[in-house]
């Protein structure tokens, strides 16, 4: 049994791997402003409402509770926001991250698991990345994350009881299939999010942004991969440095890659609706193709998805989406 600290647990991923952790021995605290997430979404566990840049709150908790290992999401993920608003991002994600790194190093939290982005790899060349395709992000949201990931290594390197896994997360989409928790942010612009509120008649239509691009349809090709099995790899993980695992960086996706048209006619096929949609001029910093490569996190974690299935993503997706 391990006493876990989860930062931004109450959040659209984190809540995701504190209802898994329902079903484990594990203590769990989540520490969370609730500025994105909600209260409710934190099926398991003690809930301690603090910022994390509120390092008095945070030093203090810490010392009372002993925790050996700490999940962290807390953390800012909208990019063009971040293009707007850089210094939010080099603060919320950056300086707040270093903080809390440095609280565990000195509180002897020596197992820490981070959530970082396939935006790290920026616009690869041919679109499908193991972990030593070259990181060059291009906005500030990733390089946020990239900054992150080069403390953990430095810090793991010169720390020797400090081990790390920083997950590199591809399209996260759907909703917990026992339908507790899922995506509440009015703020998401992510597609599947955005097509089941249109065939929900949430949104009068939906827009494709480019369909212009060298892609089997013209459309951007993306690797979605559903909630739980991203939980589930956060879980094994942790079973993997509890185990005296080393650190590494991991890609967390299926290795699959779809259209925006291809997600587009599986929401429609699904829901039974065919909403309106229309084509529009590219977004910036889309890449044409980002997909995984899964063999490390395979290999490694031995993590196997339960649901690698578009339909199923889109399934839970909507019914979640129906409930909010
Ligand atoms: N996309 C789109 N319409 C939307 C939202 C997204 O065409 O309303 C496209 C977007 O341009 C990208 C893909 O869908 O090619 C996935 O975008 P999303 O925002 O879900 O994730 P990202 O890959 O940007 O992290």
């Amino acid at each position: 049994m391990a006493k876990i600290l989860v930062t931004g647990g109450a959040g659209y991923i984190g809540s995701h791997i504190v209802n898994l952790l329902r079903s484990t021995e594990h203590e769990v605290v989540v520490y969370d402003d609730l500025s994105t997430g909600r209260r409710e979404s934190v099926t398991f566990g003690r809930l301690v409402v603090g910022e994390l840049e509120d390092i008095e709150k945070l030093e203090g908790l810490i010392q009372e509770e002993r925790f050996d290992a700490c999940f962290h999401f807390a953390g800012s993920i909208i990019v063009p926001e971040s293009v707007e608003n850089p210094l939010k991002y080099y603060n919320n994600n950056t300086q707040n991250t270093l903080d809390l790194i440095n609280l565990c190093v000195e509180n002897n939290i020596n197992k820490f698991i981070f959530s970082s982005t396939a935006a790290v790899y920026g616009e690869p060349a041919g679109g499908v990345c193991t972990e030593e395709t070259s990181t060059n992000p291009i906005n500030p949201y990733g390089r946020t994350k990239l900054m992150t990931e080069w403390m953990l290594q430095d810090v793991a390197k010169a720390h020797k009881d400090f081990e790390y896994i920083a997950l590199r997360y591809f399209n996260v989409a759907g909703a917990s299939v026992d339908g507790r928790v899922g995506q509440c942010s009015p703020l998401s612009t992510h597609l599947i999010k955005l097509a089941c509120e249109a065939a929900l008649g949430k949104r009068e239509e939906l827009l494709i942004f480019g369909d212009d691009y060298e892609t089997r349809d013209g459309t951007c090709i993306r690797d979605y991969i559903h909630t739980d099995d991203l939980a589930r790899a956060h879980l094994d993980a942790l079973d993997y440095l509890l185990g005296g695992g080393k650190s590494e960086v991991m890609n967390c996706g299926y290795g699959n890659g779809f259209t925006v048209k291809e997600v587009i006619d599986v929401v429609k096929r699904v829901s039974g609706v065919n909403f309106r949609v229309k084509v529009a001029p590219r977004r910036d910093g889309d890449p044409p193709v980002l997909m995984s490569k899964t063999e490390k996190i395979s290999k490694k974690l031995r993590w196997k998805p339960k649901y690698n299935d578009l339909s199923v993503i889109v399934k839970t997706a909507l019914d979640w989406e129906r409930e909010l």
